[in-house]
This record gives structure tokens, sequence and C-alpha cells, in this order.
């Protein structure tokens, strides 16, 4: 038997709800305030907690842990303010990786290039000989060389795929920019597979990641086989610090038909394997893309090209179809959702699944950016959970420089509407959406309590700030409700897993603006130190 206990400082056991100390017996949390101080004499490890803050791990709501992981093992892209440092950040990377066949790299800014539209001779200029792909951090676009279009056979007479957009030069021949996997995904599949090692590299790099900002579960917002065999590699390999649900990737126009039963194969697989650390309980679909790319579905169209109303990745009929299927099986629906017809044909699917199985399996809108009025109430009435990437709530160059000119700003204004949401009665989750934005769930609840930038931009409409204690509850207790888990974790109630994170202050002093500079001294899976 091995107890922690940890003293002197404030406890968040959940909203509203505080104590000076906490003790945990094999994993479990077992005591409070003075009860807990009354094990001392038995505890293996005492933490003084120096009137610092003590609160429940995280949940991470959404992200791409693996994703996150492998961005560390090709062409530093991410970060570069201008196209002259991402294209020599591109350049250094090729030159010392002579034996790469391809040059990869994962997260470059897109509002680097107008309309975020990148060209491929930008990149032949630097790679001439060898096919170079680069992933935009939304994770939405590629930019690519004209190696690279060669060996995927797009020219100009390739028809513009369904669930994407091949961006055409004025003279008709591809630019270099595939918007959506319809389109990347002819590149993205020529790809060599990870090796083992780049596997565990990318898990390690992932759990240092989350350990460090005290995320203790994360879903895992888009599994692929590959992406299954690197979770298996690291959890075996003992370097995977917290739990995971994977969520496996539906395709359209059929291609979810085959691909269902294999996911069935998939979760019996994790149960076998890793079920200390994963489950595999939910299936992903996009409905839409993004705003700032255009290819977000929207209901009135987009202010700068009159005719588009986005990209519904999913004939509507489809989605309902497949989201039916889905519940039956026994998982979980995870939608991507970001345009408001995007949001309202997810919003469909769920209904129509619980009018027939009388059940959604608690289903799961991620990001919910833009919403109509009309369909604001039918969360709480269908009891969907609306995962919001609090970072997102902010007046950055992606909103003023790409997707405020496509919205107007009428539209623009009523984003991400999290506050009307909450207190809507409806259940809210948070996420980072990782690698796309940091993964620093205190970057996360700052932004959600001001939505105002670094800069001091904001607050961008005040009405949706919430509170510190409802920030923090969206990134805990939310999240174990989405994972359908709160008899396990989520706060720190005596016999729920002691998953406990220690910031670097007393988080209930800390000016609004600053929470976002909190920093983590500690983070325990399960009552045991992975972090600090
Ligand atoms: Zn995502």
């Amino acid at each position: 038997m091995s107890t922690t206990v940890w003293r002197n400082g404030s406890v968040w056991i959940s909203a509203g709800q505080s104590t000076h100390a906490l003790a945990a017996r094999d994993g479990v949390i077992v005591a409070h305030g003075d009860d807990a101080l009354a094990l001392i004499d038995q505890a293996h490890d005492v933490i003084d907690l120096d009137g610092k803050t003590l609160g429940p791990g995280f949940g991470d709501g959404h992200a791409h842990p693996v994703f996150g992981g492998i961005e560390t093992l090709f062409a530093p892209v991410r970060g570069h303010d201008t196209l002259e440092h991402l294209l020599a950040a591109v350049k250094k990377w090729a030159d010392e990786n002579p034996d790469a066949e391809w040059v990869r790299g994962e997260g470059y800014d897109p509002s680097l290039a107008p309309r975020g539209e990148f060209d491929a001779k930008w990149l032949d200029d630097i790679v001439p000989d060898r096919p170079v792909v680069l992933r935009g951090m939304d994770y939405h676009t590629a930019w690519v060389n004209t190696a690279a279009l060669e060996r995927a056979g797009i020219t100009g007479s390739t028809p513009q795929p369904i669930d994407g957009d091949i961006a055409m030069r004025p003279d008709g021949t591809p630019m270099g920019t595939l918007r959506e996997w319809g389109a990347w995904g002819m590149v993205y599949d020529l790809l060599p597979p990870l090796s083992k090692e780049q596997q565990i590299i990318a898990v390690q790099a992932a759990s240092a990641a989350f350990a460090s900002c005290g995320v203790t579960w994360a879903q895992d917002a888009w599994v692929s086989p590959e992406t299954l065999d690197a979770w298996l590699a690291g959890a075996h390999a003992g370097v995977l610090t917290f739990r995971a649900n994977l969520a496996w990737l539906a395709e359209p126009e059929g291609k979810w038909r085959d691909a269902f039963p294999t996911f069935s194969e998939f979760k019996a697989c994790v149960d076998r394997e890793a079920p200390e650390l994963l489950t595999g309980g939910t299936i992903k679909f996009f409905a839409d893309g993004v705003l700032e790319g255009g290819t977000a579905a929207v209901l009135e169209p987009y202010c700068d090209c009159p005719t588009s109303h986005g990209i519904p990745n999913w004939r509507r009929e489809e989605l309902i179809e497949a989201v039916a299927e889905c519940v039956a099986l026994g998982f979980q629906p995870h939608i991507h959702a970001i345009g408001d017809a995007g949001v309202r044909n997810a919003l469909d699917a769920f209904e129509n699944a619980i009018a027939i199985h009388g059940t959604a399996n608690n289903p799961i809108m991620a990001h919910c950016q833009l919403v109509d009025e009309q369909d604001m109430d039918r969360y709480r009435e269908l009891g969907v959970i609306a995962n919001f990437e609090p970072l997102w709530a902010q007046l950055e160059a992606e909103q003023t420089v790409l997707t405020i000119p496509r919205l107007g700003q009428e539209r623009a204004d009523r984003q991400y509407p999290i506050a009307t949401l909450l207190r809507s009665g409806a259940k809210v989750s948070f996420g980072s959406d990782w690698p796309v934005t940091s993964p620093v769930p205190m970057q996360g609840i700052g932004i959600a309590v001001t939505r105002t930038t670094d800069h001091g931009v904001g607050p961008w409409v005040p009405s949706e700030c919430l509170t510190l204690d409802e920030a923090l509850t969206a990134y805990t207790y939310g999240v174990a409700v989405q994972a359908g888990e709160t008899q396990a974790w989520g706060d720190l109630a005596i016999g729920k897993r002691a998953d406990v994170v220690l910031f670097d202050t007393d988080i209930h002093s800390v000016t609004p603006f600053d929470l976002r500079k909190v920093g983590v001294l500690g983070t325990w899976l399960g009552g045991k130190r992975v972090f600090g």
C-alpha cells in the first residue's frame, strides 16, 4: 500500500468546494482536510503545497496527441512569423536529411499567404528534386511542391474531390494548396509509414507535453490504423503517461460501411492490449471543414465568395445514416462541426439516432464555432456535449486576417457561444485540438475567462466569458462527462482516481489575464508522479 498526502495549500475539489489537504492510497483519493493530515504518519510521500493550488488532472476532450508527437520527427515548420523563415526551416531540414524520400512538416501558419493559398513553386525553389508535403496548423490544409503533385498524379484535369478542394492557378494548373482530406489524402496516402522507433518517440513526446501541463486523460479525435500502432507501441514500451480514448475516423462516400466492422476489431484490440491506459469506444466524423479556409459548411454564403456555402464533407442523409449505425454498434459519435450548417447536420444526425435507438451514446460535437440561434437549445434537449477549444475564442490573425473577412462582422461576433450554451443547460467540455493549438489547459482557461489576446485585444464578446470555476470544470469534470467516466475521475472527491495537478501558484488569487501564465509543478496519474 502506498499513501501520499498533499498538505498546506488550496485543494480545489470541484467548483465551489475546496480544502487544505488531500490523501490518496494506492492511486485512489481517500481523505480530505484534517482527515488527510491524520494519515501523514503512514504516508510514503508528503508533499508540501506551500500555499499553491492542487486540482484534478485535466482532461483534453479533443486532441491529436500522436500527431503532436509526430511533429517532432519532421521539419520544424510551426511558429514562423514570415514565409521566408518558414521556407528557410524547410530547406535546412531537407539539407540535413538528404536520405529522406519525402520532406515532411506539420503545423505551418496558413495566414502567412493571402487567403491561405501557397504556391508549389515557392517550395520548388528550395527543394526541386524530392516531394515536399507540409500540413497547415489547422490540419485541414496541405501545401505541396510540384514533385509531390506529380507523384500523386494531380494535374489540371484531376476532378475536384467531393470532400476536398484542389486550389487552381488562373491558368488552370494546380497551385499546390490542397484543402481537406479528400484533396491532400491523395498525397498523404503515399507517405512511408512510421517505423516502430518513430512511433514510440511520438508517444513519448506527446506524454511529455501533456504531463508538463497537467493533462491526465485525452480524447484522440482521429485514429487511423497507423496511429493505433503508435498508441500500442507507446503503451507497450511504457512511455505513455496519460489515459486516452481513441476515436476511429469514419469517411464518407460509403467508405464507412466497410470500415465500421474493423472499428469493432480495433476496439477489442485496444481492450486486450492496453486496458489500463486506452479505450477505443468512439467514432469520429467531420461534418465540415474550417471557417478560415472557407471549407466550413455555412447556412448563408461566404462574404468573399457569394456562391460558396463551404464543404459539407458528408451528404446530410449519409451522415445521418452513418451516425445511426455508429450508435447501433455501441460506439459514441464525435462529430467535428464548425459552420452553422455543419452544426445543424450534426444535430440532425444525433436527433435521428435518438429517435431510432433511444440514445445517441453520449454524443459529442467538437468545436461548435458558429451555431444558428434556432439550434442553440437543441444541445440541452438532445443531451449533446458541446466541446470547445477555448484558446480559439480570441481575436488573433486567424480571425482578423482569414475568418472575419469571409464571415462578415455579424456572424463573426457569434462565434464560440461558450457561455450561452453552458447557461442554457447544455453539457460543455474543453479541449485543445493540440497540435493545432497549444496543449496547455491553463492557456485555454485564461482565454475562456477573458477572451482577450496576449497583446490585450479584447474582451471579444464579453458576455461569452466564463468564470474561473466554470472554465476549470469544463476542462476537468466536463471532459469526464464526455468520457462517461465521472465515477472514476473529473474532480477530487473521495473514491476517485488520484489524477492530480499541482500549479505554481494559488490560481484563485491570480488576475484573470494572468491565468494563461500559470505553470505546473507536478502531475500525478493514479497517484504516481509523472511530471515534476
Ligand atoms: Zn481536431
